[in-house]
C-alpha cells in the first residue's frame, strides 16, 4: 500500500537527491550537451517543492498530486526534460486518479505508465543514448516480474537493476537523439545525463517500498 502522503515524502526525497547530484548531472551534460542538466532538474524540483509546501499540503488524491507535480515541472523547466518528465508524471497520475491509497497493482501500473509515457512523448528508442535506455528495460522488467510474482517490491528492485544496466550502457553508444546527437562518434565514452537522472528518480523510490 502507498498513500498520498508517501507520494509527497517521496517527492521531497527527490528534491534533496537532485540538490546532491546537481553538479554530477551538470558534469555529465558538459561532456555531451550544454552542461545544464543538473540546473534544469534543480529548477524543476525546487518549483515542485514549493507546490508541495503550499497547494498540496491537504491534497489526498494521488492523481491530483502527480498531475500537479507534472504541470509544475513542465512550467518551470525550459529544456528537453521538461515535457518528458512532465508526461511521465501525468501518465502515472491517470492510473492513480481519485485514490488516496493505492495497492501494488496500481503502483506497478503507475511506474510502467510513467516510463512508457516518456518513451511515447520523446520517440527515442533503446540505443539512442537517452533516458529511454534506463526507462524501457526498467518498465519491461517491472511488467514481467510483477506478472510472475505479484510482488511489487521484488519486481521494482529487479526493474531498477535493469534500468541501471541500461544507464551504464549509454556510455558505450553513439547518441542519436537530442542535443548530444550532434557529437556523433565523439559521444561515445560519456554516460547520458538524462539516463542518469531517470535512474536516480527510480532508485530513490526504493527507499519507500
Ligand atoms: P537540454 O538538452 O535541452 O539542455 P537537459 O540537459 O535538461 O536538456 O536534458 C538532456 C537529456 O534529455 C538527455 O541526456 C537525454 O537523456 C534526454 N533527452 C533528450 N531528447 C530526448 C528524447 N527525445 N527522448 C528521451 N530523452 C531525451
Ligand atoms: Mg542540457
Ligand atoms: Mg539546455
Amino acid at each position: 500500500e502507498f498513500s498520498a502522503n508517501q507520494f509527497k515524502s517521496y517527492y521531497k526525497e527527490i528534491i534533496s537527491m537532485v540538490e546532491e547530484e546537481k553538479n554530477y548531472l551538470c558534469e555529465l551534460d558538459r561532456k555531451l550537451g550544454d552542461g545544464d542538466h543538473g540546473v534544469t532538474m534543480s529548477i524543476g524540483w525546487q518549483a515542485v517543492d514549493e507546490k508541495i509546501d503550499n497547494e498540496l499540503v491537504e491534497e489526498e488524491d494521488c492523481g491530483k498530486i502527480n498531475i500537479m507535480v507534472g504541470k509544475t515541472f513542465l512550467n518551470a523547466v525550459g529544456s528537453s526534460v521538461g515535457p518528458l518528465y512532465a508526461t511521465g508524471f501525468m501518465r502515472g497520475a491517470k492510473v492513480v486518479k481519485g485514490k488516496s491509497v493505492i495497492g501494488d497493482n496500481d503502483l506497478a501500473e503507475f511506474w510502467i505508465a510513467f516510463a512508457r509515457g516518456i518513451q511515447e512523448r520523446g520517440q527515442a528508442e533503446v540505443g539512442d543514448k537517452t533516458m529511454v535506455d534506463t526507462l524501457e528495460p526498467f518498465a519491461d522488467k517491472l511488467e514481467s516480474v510483477f506478472a510472475e510474482t505479484k510482488d511489487f517490491r521484488i519486481a521494482f528492485n529487479e526493474a531498477v537493476e535493469a534500468g541501471e544496466k541500461g544507464m551504464q550502457y549509454t556510455k558505450d553508444i553513439v547518441s542519436k537523439k537530442g542535443r548530444s546527437s550532434r557529437l556523433g562518434e565523439r559521444s561515445i565514452g560519456a554516460q547520458d545525463p538524462g539516463a542518469t537522472s531517470a535512474y536516480l528518480i527510480l532508485a530513490t523510490f526504493q527507499n519507500f517500498i
